[in-house]
Order: C-alpha cells, then sequence, then structure tokens
C-alpha cells in the first residue's frame, strides 16, 4: 500500500493566506554545482565546438561518434521512423499535429500599416525568426508530443529552419520522436542533449547551425543552460514543476477528478495538484478517490511523493472565492469542473490554459485538443502566455514621413532634441522643416 498525506485546508481558516503561500512555495534552488556545470560545458562548446560536443556526448549520454556529422538524423530516417511505426500511433500522432496545426493557424499575426492626414505611413512589418533551435528532452523519457507542440507553431510562423536536438543516452533513438519530427517538418535533428546541445544551437558549431531561438523544456541542465544562453539567442520560458489546479462544484465523478489530479502528479515529485471546492462532503469523496485509486497508478510512488508534497483540497465558501484563490495561484492548467463554466470564466484572470466543463481533461490539452501545451508555470501566467506561432515572429516598426509630416513633426522633434543637448537630433530634423 502505497502511503499518502493529503493536505487540507479551509479558505475560513485564520492562517490560511500563510498556509496557502507555503503551499505554493517553490524553491527554483539555484544549484552552484550544475550552475559551474553548466557553464564549464558551454564555455567548451562556444570555444572548441564540435569536439566539445562529441566529448560531451560520450561523457553524458555514453554515445560515441567520429564527428557530429554522425549524430544528424537525415529525413530518410524520419520518414523510415513514421513508416515503421505501428499504424494506432501514427494515426494519433497525424491527428494530433493536423489539430494543433489548425489552431496554431490563427494565431498568425499579420505586418499592418495605416496612413495619417499628412499621408505619413506607419505600421509594423512581422517577419518569422529565420533558424529556431528546438529542445526535445530524452533523458529518462521521450516525448513525440513536445516534438509536435514546439515545432507546429515555428513551421506555421513561419520559420525558414527548425532545427531539433534530442539526447539518445546509450544510443537508443525513440522512434515516435523521430516520426513526429517528420510529421511536424522539423528541418535537421541531430542526437545530442543537455547543455552541449543548448550550446551548440546558441553559439554555432562548424556542423550544428546557430538559432536565433531555443525552446522546448528538460532538465535542470538544460533549463540552466537556456538561463546562461539567453540575450546571445532567444528563449521561449524557464518551465518549472507542472500543476494543475481543478475548482468543482462538487457534482463531478470524485474519481475523474482524483485522477485528473495524478495526471500531473506523475510528472514529477514536485508536480502540484489542488482541487477547491465549495463541499466538504465533496472533498472527502476525493480524498477517498486519491486513497483508493492510487495502488492502481503505474507511478504510484512519484504521484504518492508528489501529492504529499504540494497536493491539497482546499474548501471555500463558493465559487467566486475559489476563482479568487485560483487568480492567486495563477495555475499552469486550470480545470473549471462546474455546470456553467462559462460564468466563472469571466472571474479568471491568470491561467495558463483553462479547461471548460466535466468532460474537458487537462490530459486531452496535453496531446491532441490543439492548444500548446507549453505553458506558464509558478504562477507566471501573472504575466505571460502559452508557446504560440507570435513566438517564432517577430516585428519591426515601419515609420515613412511624408514632406509634409516631416516638416510638422520635425519641429516637434527639434524642441525634444534640443531640450535633451541633442543637437544632431535637432538638425537632422530640421533640415527637413520648409523654411517659411
Ligand atoms: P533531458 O533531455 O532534459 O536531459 C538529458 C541530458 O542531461 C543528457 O543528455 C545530459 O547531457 C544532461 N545531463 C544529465 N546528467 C548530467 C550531468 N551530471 N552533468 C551534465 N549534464 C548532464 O532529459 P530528462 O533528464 O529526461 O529531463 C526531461 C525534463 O523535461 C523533465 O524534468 C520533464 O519533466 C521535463 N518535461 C517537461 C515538459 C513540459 O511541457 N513542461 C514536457 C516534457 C518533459
Amino acid at each position: 500500500m502505497t502511503d499518502v498525506t493529503i493536505k487540507r485546508l479551509s479558505a475560513a481558516q485564520a492562517d490560511f493566506d500563510t498556509a496557502l503561500s507555503t503551499l505554493l512555495a517553490w524553491e527554483d534552488s539555484v544549484d552552484h554545482q550544475v550552475n559551474e556545470a553548466v557553464r564549464h560545458i558551454l564555455h567548451q562548446v562556444r570555444t572548441r565546438g564540435d569536439a566539445a560536443v562529441l566529448e560531451f556526448t560520450e561523457k553524458f549520454d555514453q554515445v560515441s561518434a567520429a564527428s557530429v556529422a554522425e549524430l544528424e538524423v537525415s529525413q530518410a530516417r524520419l520518414q523510415e521512423a513514421l513508416e515503421r511505426i505501428p499504424r494506432d500511433q501514427r494515426r494519433a500522432l497525424e491527428q494530433a499535429a493536423d489539430r494543433i496545426r489548425d489552431y496554431h493557424q490563427r494565431q498568425l499575426q499579420n505586418s499592418w500599416q495605416y496612413e495619417d492626414a499628412d499621408g505619413t505611413v506607419l505600421g509594423q512589418k512581422v517577419t518569422p525568426l529565420d533558424r529556431a533551435g528546438l529542445y526535445v528532452p530524452g533523458g529518462k523519457a521521450a516525448y513525440p508530443s513536445s516534438v509536435l507542440m514546439n515545432a507546429i507553431p515555428a513551421k506555421v510562423a513561419g520559420v525558414s529552419e527548425v532545427i531539433m536536438v534530442v539526447p539518445t543516452p546509450a544510443g537508443v533513438v525513440n522512434d515516435m520522436v523521430l516520426a513526429a519530427a517528420a510529421i511536424a517538418g522539423v528541418d535537421r535533428v541531430f542526437t545530442i542533449g543537455g547543455a552541449q546541445a543548448v550550446g551548440a544551437l546558441a553559439y554555432g558549431t562548424d556542423t550544428v547551425p546557430a538559432v536565433d531561438k531555443i525552446v522546448g523544456p528538460g532538465n535542470i541542465y538544460v533549463a540552466t543552460a537556456k538561463r546562461e544562453v539567453f540575450g546571445v539567442v532567444g528563449i521561449d520560458m524557464i518551465a518549472g514543476p507542472s500543476e494543475i489546479l481543478v475548482i468543482c462544484d462538487g457534482k463531478t465523478d470524485p474519481d475523474w477528478i482524483a485522477m485528473d489530479l495524478f495526471s500531473q502528479a506523475e510528472h514529477d515529485e514536485q508536480a502540484q495538484s489542488i482541487l477547491i471546492s465549495p463541499s466538504r462532503d465533496y472533498l472527502d469523496q476525493v480524498e477517498a478517490s486519491i486513497r483508493k485509486l492510487l495502488p492502481t497508478m503505474e507511478r504510484a510512488d512519484i504521484i504518492a511523493t508528489s501529492i504529499s508534497n504540494r497536493a491539497a483540497l482546499i474548501e471555500v465558501a463558493d465559487l467566486s472565492e475559489a476563482a479568487a484563490i485560483s487568480n492567486r495561484i495563477a495555475p499552469e492548467h486550470l480545470e473549471l469542473s462546474v455546470e456553467d463554466p462559462e460564468a466563472l470564466i469571466e472571474e479568471i484572470r491568470h491561467a495558463g490554459a483553462i479547461f471548460k466543463g466535466r468532460y474537458t481533461a487537462e490530459a486531452l490539452g496535453d496531446y491532441c485538443a490543439g492548444p500548446n501545451h507549453v505553458l506558464p508555470t509558478s504562477g507566471t501566467a501573472r504575466f505571460s502566455s502559452p508557446l504560440g506561432v507570435y513566438d517564432f515572429q517577430k516585428r519591426s516598426s515601419i515609420i515613412g514621413f511624408s514632406a509634409k509630416g516631416a516638416d510638422r513633426m520635425g519641429r516637434v522633434a527639434s524642441v525634444l532634441a534640443r531640450g535633451e543637448g541633442l543637437t544632431a537630433h535637432a538638425r537632422s530634423a530640421e533640415y527637413r522643416i520648409k523654411e517659411s
């Protein structure tokens, strides 16, 4: 029998605010040893390129090769993997890819411009990135869904070249990952991982081209390397452990909710699962379901640790109070398992993804609903958004003055520039003012 402790909180308890803060506290612990190791790896890759990539790949992934070119997977090999995987897996990947593509196409931003009364044209030119690097984790498990979720928005944005890296410990290559790369239209794949792969993408080597932005999840070495190379390249985000928050009115089958909480808890021991309900009876029922279902789970140990560490069942007065607490948490995934989710959504301000109604299991969003599963964690939904096509597009301002506009605004610029003591600015604007 797997032991689990389940925290119970009530919004009415005197120390609720403190209890909630303690529950949410998650140290993105800066591990100095990891920092040192990552800096060393990045420095080596920056200065010695391919040779360093080969050494670290041999050291950390037990894969030896004579050149980094040997670690590139050909397009023919990607197609072979697609042909080889079982038919149901291929069908599921293709269905998921179609839905993800369809959804993300709606996020495409277009260039725009307008003309003001002087005939001056102002606007914004939207351009896709030239090259994006996609990190697909591969140390302990394989993630074909991450390939689709990261590569498809890049391709929809029109990125010219998507370069994927994925470690293959002991040389074991996952066909489903390669098949997903084929379906998503990834341009080049290298079987390298960790900080050395992030460094290769950021700085470029003789074999791996330098990219403009690196996206995708990974372990602490990958996350630390992404943080270090930010500035040389763009990055999507630094993701913390997964989170789910369920608001339930007490009328959904408690087994369903227990399993929804498990679906994030099974990711890792630091994942967070929270249920908020106005019904104490219902919280008791879900607690009973958790205890009943836990021993049936393949990853029971990880789930039990995650639930004991960071889960909570929270009693509130009503659904409005639930929404207010949820806004404070700003969860990565928010399930509204209530009769009228449309009404409750009005009160939600901060969440990575909102799952409406009893039938919307968060797990569907992880794979095939269509929206991206790369979402802001650790309360960052207060200021950031899911990975999307907009992460692979950038904007340039367009400014085109007519002679009349240059005359009129030149006078304004001249005053402001002289006020700042910048004479060249002022005279540059004044040259274009008509003598009168
Ligand atoms: P990974 O690919 O992130 O890391 C493997 C690499 O780590 C190896 O190639 C190696 O280079 C490096 N490494 C390992 N030990 C090292 C050491 N001692 N020194 C230097 N480098 C070392 O794969 P992983 O380890 O399986 O981690 C994947 C992570 O991604 C997990 O935390 C998982 O939860 C997360 N993930 C998140 C999402 C999401 O959408 N948020 C999706 C999938 C996976």
